[in-house]
């Protein structure tokens, strides 16, 4: 692969699992598929938290890189899971939003900074503050997809309609590549009917474009992050592990069928 394939975990609902998916997939994929690259584009910094990057680690981050500051390549630090690299949310990137405003090409920078260490990973993530702003338009359009999560829970569907207008938006105005790889259904709790019933619906509205591995809550999940630690390294036979290596197995079959596609 000379290129790597980039994916947004977005969703401007808060608490949705954004996260936790890029996490887990993230190092799912290291675990399964080559080398992997999680750019944290959260100004609360809970990926960099939840992969246990210390908060002295982190003076230089995605703000650098969106800012063009820095080489690249110098940001991106190994973590502890083997073949997953990171680069942290810097303190500043909450004021990236309001010093981008009326610069030129303020919705590419992303994109032009991931250029020069594309080709040093397999997999890229990103994962997007709860809102649609720069931050967030800057990760769709430097990616191929995204990665909407759904939490089972009331009002989800209102949120991912408005989701999937900004990716329409962002295809025709900057980013032609741009496609939905895929909505993950979150903190499935088979005991609530609730649950079961977004699912549904979810499904009956967006058809394919819902993954067939579904999430489940699992406590083993929450408590990985507070030890700053993927879950299929704190806990790797939990079901939530399990359910994100299959998420992970899905979307490299999804892929595949999209490069035979091309040829
Ligand atoms: P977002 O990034 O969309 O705001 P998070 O990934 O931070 O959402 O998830 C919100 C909260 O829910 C976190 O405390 C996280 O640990 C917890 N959580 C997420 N997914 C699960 C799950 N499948 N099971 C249990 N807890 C979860
Ligand atoms: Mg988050």
């Amino acid at each position: 692969m000379d290129t790597p394939v980039i994916l947004a975990i977005a969703n401007q609902k808060g608490g949705v699992g954004k996260t936790t998916t890029a996490i887990n997939l993230a190092a799912a994929l290291a675990q399964e598929a080559g080398r992997v690259l999680l750019i944290d584009m959260d100004p609360q910094g809970n990926a960099s938290t939840g992969l246990g990057v210390d908060f002295n680690a982190r003076k230089q981050g995605s703000y650098a890189l969106l800012m063009g500051e820095k080489d690249p390549a110098s940001l991106a630090r190994p973590s502890d899971v083997a073949n997953l690299s990171v680069i942290s949310a810097d303190t500043d990137l909450v004021g990236a939003e309001i010093e981008l405003i009326g610069t030129d090409d303020r919705e590419r920078r992303l994109k032009a900074s991931l250029q020069d260490i594309e080709k040093r990973f397999d997999y890229i993530l990103i994962d997007c503050p709860p809102s649609l702003g720069i931050l967030t338009l800057n990760a769709l359009v430097a990616a191929d997809g995204v990665i909407a999560p759904l939490q089972c829970e009331f009002f989800a569907l209102e949120g991912i309609s408005h989701l999937t207008k900004t990716v329409e938006r962002v295809r025709s105005q900057f980013n032609p590549a741009l496609h939905l790889a895929g909505i993950v259904l979150t903190m499935y709790d088979k005991r609530n009917n609730l649950s079961e019933l977004v699912a549904a619906d979810a499904r009956s509205f967006f058809g394919e474009a819902v993954l067939e591995t579904v999430i489940p809550r699992n406590i083993r999940i929450s408590e990985a992050q507070s030890h700053g630690a993927p879950v299929m390294i704190y806990d790797p036979r939990s079901s939530g592990a399990q359910s994100y290596t299959a998420l992970a197995t899905e979307l490299l079959a999804r892929f595949d069928v999209r490069q035979k596609g091309k040829s």
